[in-house]
């Protein structure tokens, strides 16, 4: 184990490139400014779907090692290509994962957990019928706000008290939101509404009275976009034009991004953290 670096990684579901800006997404922006923010292909053997696109992103290998090709995670590989909480946590470090209404990344349902072992685990529920394709509708949005509003206020409380090495705080709102309502008013105040989240995240790490020793490394991330009309999983431009946007110690303001590709964020992270 080397280093004493921090990272907080937080995963928005479902965000389109083309969305974000200094006046739309401040707080993403700024991260931004501080070190990247980039487009990031989702590559073409990868479906863009949240279940292989997170996988790629938590483990650094695509769906050749993963096996994971869909949102029930069943027959995967995670075994052999672990998540970066969990290599952590199994390096001695404190981690925190904060998931918001999607079970299989955090809970033994469908094929899950994604992230296998963390020190501290916060799941916050949505109902099924908030969950589920077929139920899913306007009411849906309120309750999904809510439970990433949980997810934020508890991970915020963690951070400010805690500073665990690894952290991986996932928000699903805005995704939901594409594919309730398409990518129009309602999804940009859905993704406005998770950059103020980001922003609120951002300002515990910052505002820890031993901030200055403890390295932090921020990443905020998306998995794949929306088409106009709401959905995914196909190859748009849109839709397989993912991001992801990071600042710390190893990262130069203004430099070339570090990231191009899903499989190099795990790898980032733990480096930040000095594994
Ligand atoms: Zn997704």
């Amino acid at each position: 184990m080397k280093g004493t670096g921090h990272v907080l990684v937080i995963g928005v579901d479902g965000v389109r490139f083309d969305l974000l800006g200094p006046d739309r997404t401040p707080s993403i922006w700024a991260l931004g400014q501080d070190g990247f923010l980039a487009p990031v292909p989702v590559d073409e053997t990868t479906p863009t779907w949240s279940g292989p696109c997170w996988a790629t992103i938590a483990t650094g290998t695509g769906v050749d090692g993963h096996a994971i090709t869909g949102n029930d995670l069943t027959g995967h590989r995670l075994a052999e290509h672990p998540d970066f909480v969990t290599l952590a946590t199994r390096a001695g470090l404190p981690t925190l994962l904060a998931v918001s209404g999607w079970p299989p990344l955090a809970l033994p349902e469908d094929g899950g957990p994604l992230f296998a072992e963390a020190s501290r685990r916060e799941f916050v529920a949505v109902p099924e019928t908030s969950l589920a394709w077929d139920s899913r509708d306007e009411t849906s949005l309120a309750i999904w706000d809510a439970a990433d509003e949980a997810t934020t206020r508890r991970a915020m409380a963690i951070l400010a008290e805690d500073a665990p090495r690894v952290s991986f705080v996932y928000l699903g709102g805005v995704d939901i939101t594409g594919h309730v309502t398409g990518a129009g008013g309602a999804y940009r105040a859905a993704a406005r509404a998770a950059d103020q989240r980001v922003g609120r995240l951002l300002g515990t790490v910052l505002s820890r009275r031993s901030y200055q020793r403890e390295n932090w490394t921020i990443v905020v991330v998306t998995d794949h976009g929306h088409l106009d009309g709401g959905g995914h999983g196909g190859r748009e431009p849109e839709v397989t034009t993912a991001w992801a946007a990071a600042a710390g110690p190893g990262i130069r303001p203004g430099g070339a991004p570090l990231i191009s590709r899903q499989e190099e964020i795990a790898p980032l992270v733990l480096d930040a953290a000095g594994w």
